[in-house]
């Protein structure tokens, strides 16, 4: 096992690292920028380096000022947390050049599912379904157009390196599919340096299921069931929930049967997650996330298991210590982000934390970096907690989750706390009836 470990993040993400290091009594290092010198993980973990200025080009981004940190502290893993490096195959591949442990799946795992073309034809064929659309890159706008004609309208142009919910272009009709295809290549090279695009028939109303996977590079994979990341606005998830409301057990086996048998014939190495959009009973895989995930506690709170110590534990060459038959799901669980924004306007709200209480009681976990007089940067992303409440059955998680929110004080600042509160008591979201729209329609309504 490794002695110390580095956090390449920072936020909530590098305390629920630092939380999980120490409790196998790994020591921690925590990199950060200037703006984050008072962050809590940096005040917990053992050592601390700063690596830079706040833009994250300049520190969270800079492979060479975080490899010379875990040269002068002698850290022999790395682990990238979700976002900045975490799907970086290059730094993936430098830390392992520079003799370290990179603690997340293998560089070419990694390259692969990071070019959405690559992924979605490698996935088909292992066995996944896929989104109906083209096969590859489109480039020449007539094929492109004849192509557009057979996977029918409305479709998606998407971008083979886009991200975080950007690169996405909507068409609803023929007659604006050209120019469409132009603006979204010309955007791609613009924001990811490759204009490599393709099309994906648009699912009208979907919910977005994925599975959460873990491999131990032997051909071991074990899936632990799904999440259901269905509430989202401008394509981002802001609550999540597992299991799905939407789904039996004969489906989630399923489901999880066929991505434990694709990912176990590549090996797959560490934490990952295969995302889908589900409609009429049927799956469309979009994209594999091969790291972390922000809203993996809610599969923590149903099974029972870390993920994060598991990951650490392969990582460092341990086998997977469980298999299929040893998971079993228990309870309902329900994750909040929580950010720093207006609950309605949505303008981001970073500044100085004045009051701080977080929730407790039983089933109610808070990751958070937050506490009383802390300053929010304004560099960062504006997630700024994680509420995760479990219970026996959905409705008692509800039920929890509503008096947790109700406790929950975070003054000084604008926080979507609010807007949480109002989704949970909707009609629909009571009886699980929602799907990807279904928050940007209830937030129309209430303008
Ligand atoms: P990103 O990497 O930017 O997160 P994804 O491919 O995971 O991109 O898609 C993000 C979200 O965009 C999905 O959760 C879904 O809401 C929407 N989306 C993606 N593909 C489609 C599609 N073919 N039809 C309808 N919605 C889609």
């Amino acid at each position: 096992m490794f002695e110390k470990v580095l956090i390449a993040n920072r936020g909530e993400i590098a305390l629920r690292l630092h939380r999980a290091c120490r409790e196998m009594g790994i020591k921690t290092v925590a990199v950060h920028s200037t703006a984050d010198s008072d962050a809590m993980h940096v005040r917990l973990a053992d050592e601390s380096v700063c690596i830079g200025p706040p833009p994250a080009m300049d520190s969270y981004l800079n492979m060479p000022a975080i490899l010379a940190a875990a040269e002068i502290t002698g850290a022999e893993g790395i682990h990238p947390g979700y976002g900045f490096l975490s799907e970086n195959a290059d730094f993936a591949h430098i830390v392992t050049e520079h003799g370290y442990t990179f603690i997340g799946p293998t560089e070419q795992h990694i390259r692969t599912m990071g070019d959405k073309i690559e992924a979605k034809k490698m996935v088909r064929d292992l066995g996944i379904p896929v989104v109906p659309g083209s096969d590859g890159e489109v480039t020449d706008p007539e094929e492109a157009v004849a192509l557009a004609e057979d996977i029918g309208y409305p479709l998606l142009i998407k971008a083979a390196s886009g991200g975080g919910g950007r690169g996405m272009k909507l068409v609803r009709q023929a007659s604006e599919f050209a120019d469409a295809l132009a603006a979204a290549r010309r955007e791609s090279k613009a924001a990811f340096n490759d204009d490599a695009v393709y099309i994906e028939r648009y699912l009208e109303q979907p919910r977005h299921i994925e599975i959460q996977v873990i491999g131990d590079g032997t051909g071991k994979v074990v899936h632990l069931g799904e999440r259901d990341c269905s509430l989202q606005r401008n394509n981002q998830k802001v609550l999540e929930e597992a299991p799905s409301p939407a789904l039996n057990d004969a489906v989630r086996q399923k489901i999880g049967q066929t991505v434990v048998d694709a990912l176990s014939q590549i090996k797959y190495t560490s934490l990952g997650t295969v995302e889908f959009l589900y409609e009429d009973g049927e799956f469309y895989f979009i994209e594999m996330n091969t790291r972390l995930q922000v809203e993996h506690p809610v599969t923590e709170a149903i099974t029972g298991i870390d993920l994060v110590r598991e990951q650490i534990r392969i990582a460092a060459g341990a086998p997977l210590s469980f298999s299929q038959e040893d998971i079993s799901f228990h309870g309902h669980a329900i994750e909040c982000r929580i950010n720093a924004e207006h609950p309605t306007t949505f303008v981001p709200s970073p500044g100085q934390v004045g009051d701080f209480h977080a929730p407790g009681g039983l089933g109610v976990r808070v990751d958070s970096g937050l506490y009383a007089g802390y300053r929010i940067p304004p560099n960062y992303d504006s997630l700024i907690a994680k509420l995760v409440v479990h219970g026996t059955t959905r409705n008692d998680c509800l039920m929890r989750l509503s008096r947790a929110l109700e406790e929950f004080v975070i003054g000084g600042i604008d926080v979507n706390i609010p807007l949480h509160a109002d989704v949970i008591q909707q009609q629909s979201f009571i009886d699980g009836d929602y799907h990807i729209h279904w928050l940007e329609e209830f937030l129309g309504h209430h303008k």
